[in-house]
C-alpha cells in the first residue's frame, strides 16, 4: 500500500481530478444531524465531510431500492435491464464501517447465483473512503470496522492541516498519478499527526457491545420473553433494515401488461420484520409473530452470517439505533441478552 500527503487546500483540485473516473457523489447536510448521498456539485463547502452516517447508506448505489431486472416479450424472450449498471460512480466519503460493510455484502451476491447485478456496479464504482470520529451510536470498534486496510481505491485520513492518503488499488494509483503535484511524501510530521489522530479515535468511543461467546448466548436466551416484550413496541416499519448497509433481503415480483405478452421482472427491498416476509403460498408464515421476527434479525446478524462467513453481518455504524421510531436499541437489545443490562 501507497502512502502520500495532501495539504487540504488542494481537495477541489482532487474531487475535480475524480470527476474523470465518472460521476462522483458525495454526503451533504440534509436537515439537523441527518446526510444523504448526492452528486457533486462542484462546491466543496457543499460536501458534509463531517457526515457520519447518511440516512441511507452506500448500498443503495450497488443494489438500488427498486429496480427492473429484466423485461420479457413472448416473441423475442428477454432483455436485460439496469442499463446504467455500467455507469462510472466515485462515492466520496464512506467511512471504514461502510467499507466492510459491501465485503458483508460481497459474500451474499457472491452466493450460490451469482448477482451480476450487484457486481457490474461494483466493478464500475469507485471508493474513496474518509476518516470519521465515532459519536455515541457509534460502536464499528466492537464489531472489528472501525479501521480498514483494503477494500478501497483511495482512503484520506484527516490529520488538521493535511490529509494522509492511502492508496489501496492500482485505480487509486492511477488518479494520484493523474495529479502527481498535489501529493508529498509522508514525512515524521505526518507519522505523528497520524497516530495522535488514531489515539484519540480509539479513545473516542462511548459505545462497547462485548461479543465475545454472543452466538451462544443467544442460543441459550432463544426463549428469553424479552424478544416478545420487544416485538409488542416494533411498528413493524422497517426503517432498522432500509437503513442497514448490510441488511440484503428483496422481494421479487412480475408485472404482465394488458395484452398478457410482455411484461418486467423487478426486485425491491425488503425486510424481515415485515409480517409477511415469511408469508408463503397457503397462508403458513413461518415467523408469526413481531417478538420472532426481531429475534429473528438478530440472530441472523450476528449468529447465522458468522457461522457462514467468520464475520458478524453488523459493522456497528448505530443507523438501525437512530432510525427506530420505538426506541428499540440493538446494542441495548444485546447488553440485555448478556445479562449486562435489565431492559433494552
Ligand atoms: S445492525 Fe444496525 S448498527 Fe449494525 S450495521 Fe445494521 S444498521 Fe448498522
Ligand atoms: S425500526 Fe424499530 S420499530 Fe421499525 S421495524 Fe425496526 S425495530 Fe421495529
Amino acid at each position: 500500500m501507497k502512502s502520500l500527503r495532501m495539504a487540504k487546500r488542494h481537495l477541489p483540485k482532487f474531487l475535480e481530478s475524480l470527476g474523470k473516473w465518472g460521476k462522483v457523489y458525495v454526503p451533504v447536510k440534509l436537515g439537523k444531524n441527518s446526510y444523504r448521498w448526492e452528486e457533486f456539485d462542484g462546491e466543496v463547502d457543499n460536501i458534509a465531510l463531517d457526515a457520519l452516517r447518511t440516512v441511507i447508506p452506500a448500498k443503495k448505489f450497488f443494489y438500488k431500492p427498486r429496480e427492473v431486472m429484466f423485461e420479457y416479450d413472448k416473441t423475442n424472450g428477454y432483455t436485460q435491464a439496469c442499463a446504467e449498471c455500467e455507469e462510472d460512480v466515485i462515492l466520496f466519503g464512506i467511512h471504514s464501517c461502510g467499507i466492510h460493510s459491501l465485503e458483508t455484502l460481497d459474500n451474499i451476491f457472491a452466493g450460490k447465483y451469482v448477482d451480476n447485478y450487484y457486481f457490474t456496479r461494483r466493478k464500475n464504482i469507485t471508493i474513496v473512503g474518509t476518516s470519521c470520529m465515532p459519536d455515541k451510536h457509534c460502536f464499528c470498534k466492537s464489531m472489528g470496522a472501525d479501521t480498514v486496510d483494503e477494500g478501497y481505491d483511495i482512503f484520506l485520513t484527516d490529520l488538521g492541516d493535511d490529509f494522509l492518503i492511502g492508496v489501496g488499488s492500482s485505480k487509486g494509483d492511477d488518479i494520484v498519478n493523474d495529479n502527481p503535484d498535489i501529493y508529498e511524501e509522508v514525512d515524521e510530521s505526518t507519522t505523528k499527526r497520524y497516530l495522535e489522530f488514531r489515539n484519540k479515535r480509539d479513545e473516542s468511543f462511548e459505545l462497547v457491545l462485548d461479543t465475545s461467546d454472543l452466538p451462544t448466548i443467544l442460543d441459550f436466551q432463544y426463549d428469553n420473553p424479552l424478544w416478545d416484550e420487544l416485538g409488542e413496541r416494533c411498528l413493524a416499519c422497517g426503517s432498522c433494515s432500509m437503513v442497514c448497509p448490510t441488511c440484503y433481503c428483496y422481494n421479487v415480483d412480475d408485472t404482465i401488461n394488458l395484452d398478457s405478452e410482455t411484461g418486467e421482472r423487478w426486485r425491491e427491498w425488503d425486510c424481515c420484520l415485515f409480517r409477511d416476509h415469511a408469508l408463503v403460498a397457503g397462508g403458513h408464515n413461518f415467523r408469526e409473530n413481531q417478538g420472532g421476527r426481531l429475534k429473528h434479525r438478530y440472530l441472523h446478524k450476528q449468529q447465522a452470517y458468522l457461522g457462514d462467513f467468520g464475520r458478524t453481518a453488523c459493522v456497528g455504524c448505530g443507523r438501525c439505533i437512530v432510525a427506530c421510531p420505538a426506541n428499540i436499541d440493538y446494542v441495548e437489545c444485546l447488553k440485555a441478552m448478556r445479562g449486562e443490562m435489565t431492559s433494552a
